[in-house]
């Protein structure tokens, strides 16, 4: 949480994304289901930054719904072959190897062995597309084909078992997307408070001026709300199982949404020159942080999540609610 709040501080989403994608999602997945000697050899190159993983999961006819994936591995000699491709791999460039999400072939040739997700060398990965986005510069989103034999260590925890590995690696990394907003949102508000500060209408300092002080007070409550909420969080991750993928899920859509409207409104504190590239970083804050709403799961996914565990109180209900 730590580097993800501080990563986030830079405002510059493309070097945060990248590195909460290679240690949360790819790392936190090698920790739990990376059992055989090749995944702890990728899983030490990562931590001791030799190695840079990367995580596919979105397909052109699979994003939200992961039933759409036409990746397939299917058994050979020795181990698997996996092909299909990949449309939005971040980090698939500079990567040394990729966890892929993919449809497990069955022994009769059908692609209905449920899902896995398989450990492939960045030697199996091609060019099919370099994406231009409307922000993260700095993270290369790459469309890629892939066709690759792996050994059947390769295979990241058991065949059919994918969603629940791509859940638990997407849970970390969304819970450090949410982290790197309270990050980049406290940049943003930083310098719109100095800018407040320094610059002067109608003869007196802008923060003097009630409207502005008080919007800016309304984003710095949020986010004083936000940081408690994602360290207590992250404390819940590995001591008590409290934190699971739904409540990850309504942290990452409450962040995301709360940063979109928060860098936004620094933005417009800067007047003109928030909109002017060479002024200040704050029009590309606002578009890198555009992307928190849809990279791991797009915000209706995430309301799905947590509407999937909403309850019900029919108690209370049939003693409080008479209609008559
Ligand atoms: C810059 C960038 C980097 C990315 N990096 C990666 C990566 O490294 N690895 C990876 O696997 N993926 C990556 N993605 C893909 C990203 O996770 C998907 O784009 C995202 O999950 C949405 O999938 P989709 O694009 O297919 O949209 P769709 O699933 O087609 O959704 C389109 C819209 O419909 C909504 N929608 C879909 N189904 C429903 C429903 N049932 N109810 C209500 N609304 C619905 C969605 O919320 C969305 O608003 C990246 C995307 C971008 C833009």
């Amino acid at each position: 949480m730590i580097i993800a709040e501080e990563s986030g501080r830079y405002g510059r989403a493309g070097l945060s994304v990248g590195v909460s994608l290679c240690l949360e999602t790819v790392g936190s997945i090698l920790v739990r289901y990376g059992d055989s000697p090749l995944l702890r050899e990728y899983l030490d190159g990562l931590l001791d930054g030799r190695l840079i993983g990367c995580f596919g999961a979105s397909e052109p006819t699979g994003g939200s719904d992961l039933t759409g994936l036409r990746t397939v591995a299917r058994r050979v000699p020795g181990g698997w072959r996996v092909t299909g491709e990949k449309k939005y791999l971040s980090l698939g460039l500079v990567c040394d190897f990729a966890l892929l999400l993919c449809r497990i072939e069955d022994d009769r040739g059908d692609a209905h062995g449920g899902l896995g997700v398989f450990a492939v060398p960045a030697s199996a990965l091609s060019i099919r597309k370099r994406l231009r986005k409307v922000g993260t510069a700095a993270l290369d989103t790459t469309w890629m084909t892939i066709d690759a034999r792996v050994p059947d260590e390769a295979l990241v925890g058991r065949p059919g078992a994918g969603l629940l590995v791509a859940t638990w690696g997407l849970s970390h990394e969304r819970l450090s997307i949410a982290g790197q907003t309270v990050g980049g949102v406290a940049a943003a508000t930083g310098l719109a408070t100095a800018h407040l500060h320094r610059r002067e209408q109608f003869g007196r300092p802008l923060l003097q001026h009630q409207a502005l002080r008080l919007r800016l007070a309304d984003l710095s409550a949020r986010l004083l709300s936000l940081r408690f909420a994602v360290y207590s969080a992250a404390q819940g991750i590995p001591v008590t199982g409290a934190c699971g993928p739904r409540e990850t899920a309504a942290l990452k859509v409450t962040a995301t949404r709360f940063a979109e409207e928060a860098m936004s409104e620094c933005m417009h504190l800067f007047g003109g020159a928030g909109y002017l590239e060479d002024e200040t970083p704050l029009g590309r804050m606002w578009r890198d942080t555009r992307l928190g709403r849809i990279g791991a799961g797009t915000d209706e996914m995430m309301w799905e999540l947590v509407a999937s565990g909403m309850t019900p109180d029919f108690v209370g209900y049939d003693e409080l609610v008479d209609l008559g």
